[in-house]
């Protein structure tokens, strides 16, 4: 999708819904399931415990990083180079690097393992939450 207008078109993390929003955004509620979203990119470089850390955009785990939480929602991808205690979903790709740690379930639609790479738990790829027609 172009920017126009600074504008960009998001999927909402939660139920799928494509919308737009100013790329000046850092919060926005979808105008389907009326959540508040996080648009901006996520970079985590310390230690984090959050019950979930959601972005429509990119959530990227620095080495240092370390984020404790039930569920890591990053519409785009998520790109982990330190350490997720999560469950990781995102219809985009998940990448880990060679010093990641994943300990929680990965749902996504690509995914891409360097090798070291530590990871317990399912996974299913590719994945998509899209489908809200019912
Ligand atoms: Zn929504």
């Amino acid at each position: 999708m172009a920017k126009i207008n600074g504008k960009k078109t998001v999927f909402c993390y939660l139920c799928g819904h494509p919308f737009d929003v100013s790329t000046r955004a850092m919060t926005v509620n979808c105008p389907k399931c009326h959540k508040q979203l996080m648009i901006d990119d996520v970079t985590v470089k310390t230690y984090t415990a959050v019950t979930t850390l959601p972005s429509c955009g990119t959530i990227v785990v620095r080495a240092r990083g370390r984020v404790v939480a039930k569920k890591v929602l990053g519409q785009i991808g998520v790109e982990c180079n330190g350490t997720i205690e999560a469950d990781i979903e995102t219809t985009g790709f998940v990448r880990l690097g060679k010093k990641a740690k994943c300990k929680g379930a990965i749902r996504a639609g690509t995914l891409k393992i360097a090798d070291g790479a530590q990871l317990t738990g399912p996974i299913t790829v590719p994945w998509t939450n899209h489908d809200t027609s019912h």
